[in-house]
């Protein structure tokens, strides 16, 4: 287990478990977003990259020493309901036996993301247009959809990631690759992995998540949770998504989707009582908190520390019943 046994929480630590490096599309490096999550005093942090964990290890192996617990994560791109869904599964050890169906899951899904972005170089060069710095974007990682895109806007064929999508999906390559929802979770949870669906409330051109939506969804594919706390969100939307997901029994997870510095945000300390039932299903336990897990406004880790008057915090209130008692997965 990666969860050291006994590992207990404060309320108020600082959790990010949604964040992408170079492996993917991000330009963090794990050594770069180590060095700002430590420095920030986070405590529970996961990169979750777009179908594939190419870097959790060197997060794990560059964050532990700083007192930072990490949960190996991925994103997978799914489809269900004529749309693409993204979804977080955490806590899967692709080593074990157990995993066997996830990982050939992950590799095709990887093969089939390389063999279209090859298929879009070759037709977009059929046109006239060379990617002349595409080895320069690709900078020895693995070929991905993205750096054809990113390619065609550094050498001057589109001016954003949308119309340079547009110039290869009229080249003859919509870039679309997913597994079905469904198929995927399956394989995940064979897998021991903690299913959450990412950002419910944004809305890629497939608009938002409904209820009945999420009724439907909940009938053929046994999720964990819904992404509750977004960069995106505002209040309103994060106390929409955290309802829909407790009225079900369902976990909250948090994540800002940083990229890189800055881009489009910097990693959010969420505090770590705004997703207790979920850290609790990763194998951590909360210390018990006075008054609600979440509020609008409520303050976010950093706030909470900035006002406390020691660094270190002993909670007296050990009231039984304040945690959400986690339901039994249906
Ligand atoms: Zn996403
Ligand atoms: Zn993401």
């Amino acid at each position: 287990m990666f969860v050291p046994p006994n590992e207990c929480l404060q309320p108020h630590d600082a959790v990010d478990v949604h964040m992408h490096t170079l492996a993917s599309d991000g330009d963090w490096t794990p050594q770069e977003l180590v060095d700002h999550l430590a420095e920030r005093e986070f405590r529970v942090i996961a990169v979750c990259d777009h179908d594939t964990m190419r870097s959790v290890d060197e997060v794990i192996e560059r964050a532990q020493p700083r007192g930072m617990i990490v949960v190996p994560g991925i994103e997978v791109t799914t489809e269900w309901d004529r749309r693409q869904w993204h979804l977080l599964v955490y806590n899967v050890d692709m080593e074990l036996p157990r995993s066997q169906r996830f990982r050939q899951l992950i590799t095709e899904q990887d093969d089939n993301l390389r063999a279209a972005a090859e298929r879009a170089i070759e037709l977009v060069e059929n046109q006239g247009k060379q990617l002349k710095s595409l080895d320069e974007v690709v900078a020895g990682r693995p070929l991905l959809p993205v750096h054809v895109l990113r390619t065609l806007i550094k050498d001057g064929h589109a001016t954003n990631l949308m119309t340079a999508h547009r110039l290869v999906i009229n080249a003859g390559e919509d870039l679309k690759v997913d597994t079905p929802l469904d198929v995927t979770v399956a394989a995940a949870r064979e897998a021991g992995g903690i299913c959450i669906v990412a950002h419910p409330g944004r809305d890629d051109g497939g608009g938002l998540m409904s209820e009945e939506q999420l009724d439907r969804m909940l009938k053929i594919a046994a999720i964990d949770g819904l992404e509750g706390h977004y960069r995106s969100y505002s209040d309103t939307d994060t106390t929409k998504y955290r309802s829909m997901a407790i009225d079900r029994g369902l976990v909250v997870s948090c994540g800002s989707d940083s990229h890189a510095p800055g881009h489009p945000v910097n990693p959010k300390p969420h505090a770590a009582r705004w997703v207790a039932p979920f850290l609790r299903r990763l194998g951590f336990s909360v210390e018990p908190f006075r008054g609600a897990s979440w509020t609008p406004g409520a303050p976010d880790a950093a706030e909470i520390k900035a006002s406390l008057p020691e660094k270190h915090v002993t909670v007296s209130d050990t009231a039984a019943g304040v945690l959400q008692p986690l339901r039994a997965r249906s």
